[in-house]
């Protein structure tokens, strides 16, 4: 038979990271490519106990159908949290419990995207936000990202131009360069924003493992409704859990809700059930310190590996949190040509040219640190710098 696929599925990406963790998955390999938190700091005692105590207590229900919107208490929490955390007065109700935050990105795109539509996103920007909106079809406006976060006044010129749908970023710790929005930029953004009426997706992942210098406001901070946040439990918790949430007022709310009902019913209520019962009797704080200690080392460890192997003329992002740090090789190399020499010496990265919309980025690469123990980051980078001078560049 032949098969005809729908006309939205065309040219999407397939994801070069899945694809690279294939060829990194041989065990005598150095992986910095993935994106996985460190698997030493999963809660597992006190999921396993939350999970016998959910099912002893309430097994019935804890196995049936729920509401869309997610558990009541689950949402209470998040609501609260943001409260607690970023003085953001958020209610329980504007909060949809999401299959991961990245489902979030999907119903985002499936609400407000009309093939042809303008969507800004960083560049390089988050692999999963370029795969999930491709397949609405929108015109990407792309944004370079630099040390302190996007310049807000490209951000207005942009906006003058085209017509903006969405714009979509990752101001804290981002994935893939590690890079943090100054306290400045987010309010020159925010002002551009306001001033052009362009709602603004913060998606925030990384947020809570700050591990140096101070926490910033939030987008949200400054927009109010007019923005749209998404979090996730991946990497304070666990990613099995796929579970994460949109934040949003009540008429995107709304649209979401039954774009949500079509996909999936719900998302997962055990998943929801167990880690809310983990949360109450955890001390979730004191479990994010951990994390973000152990992640600090190994942050240092490849910051300072990178300072002492490779010359000054490759030059890296120097992130406060999160799991990645970004090195831009000199003009005119390439870093998918480091890559295979790379893998040669037993080492992977994630080569940076598919995190730009409108290509680039060919002498970029991603490292993620959060998965190798320190000597096993500091030997990573060694063979990596081996592996830069074998190109004889
Ligand atoms: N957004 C960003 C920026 C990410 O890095 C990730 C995870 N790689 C996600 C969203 C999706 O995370 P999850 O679906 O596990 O919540």
């Amino acid at each position: 038979m032949k098969l005809r696929f729908a006309e939205r599925m065309r040219d999407v990406p397939k994801s070069f990271i899945r694809e690279i963790l294939k060829a990194a998955a041989d065990p005598k390999i150095i992986s910095f490519a993935g994106g996985l938190p460190n698997p030493d700091l999963f809660p597992v005692e006190g999921v396993q106990e939350a999970c016998a105590k959910v099912l002893r207590d309430d097994g019935q229900n804890v196995l049936q159908y729920t509401t869309t919107e997610g558990y009541p208490p689950l949402r209470e929490f998040i609501a609260e949290r943001y409260r607690a955390k970023k003085g953001l007065a958020i209610r329980p109700d504007e909060i949809l419990i999401t299959n991961g935050s990245q489902q979030g990105l999907d119903l985002l795109g499936k609400i407000l995207l009309n093939e042809g539509d303008g969507a800004v996103i960083e560049k390089p920007g988050y692999l999963g936000a370029i795969q999930a909106l491709s397949i609405y079809k929108p015109v990407f406006h792309s944004i370079p990202l630099h040390d302190d976060g996007v310049d807000a006044s490209l951000a207005k010129r942009i906006f003058q131009k085209n017509p903006i749908q969405l714009f979509y970023s990752v101001p804290n710790f981002q994935n893939p360069s590690g890079v943090t929005y100054s306290k400045a930029v987010r309010e020159e953004l925010a002002a551009a924003l306001k001033e052009y009426g362009v709602l603004f997706v913060e998606d925030d992942p990384y947020g809570e493992l700050r591990f140096m210098g101070e926490d910033l406001p939030s987008m949200r901070n400054y927009l109010d409704g007019d923005s749209i946040l998404l979090g996730s439990f991946s990497k304070i918790v666990a990613p099995a859990f796929r579970m994460g949430w949109i934040c949003a007022g009540k008429e995107i709310m709304e649209k979401l809700v039954i774009a949500k009902q079509a996909a999936d019913l719900h998302s997962n209520s055990f998943s929801q059930r167990v880690l809310y019962q983990y949360l109450s009797d955890c001390n979730i704080d004191d479990h994010i310190a951990a994390i973000r200690c152990v992640y600090k080392n190994q942050r240092d460890a490849m910051a300072e590996s990178i300072d002492q192997y490779l010359p000054s003329e490759i030059q890296r992002t120097n992130p406060e949190g999160g799991m990645f740090l970004w090195l831009t090789l000199p003009d005119g190399a390439s870093s998918m040509m480091l890559f295979q020499a790379a893998v040669e010496r037993n080492v992977a990265f994630v080569p940076g040219y598919p995190f730009y919309v409108d290509g680039g980025g060919e002498n970029t690469l991603r490292l993620n640190y959060s998965n190798a123990d320190e000597s096993t980051i500091k030997e990573g980078i060694q063979r990596l710098a081996q592996a830069w001078v074998r190109m004889g560049l």
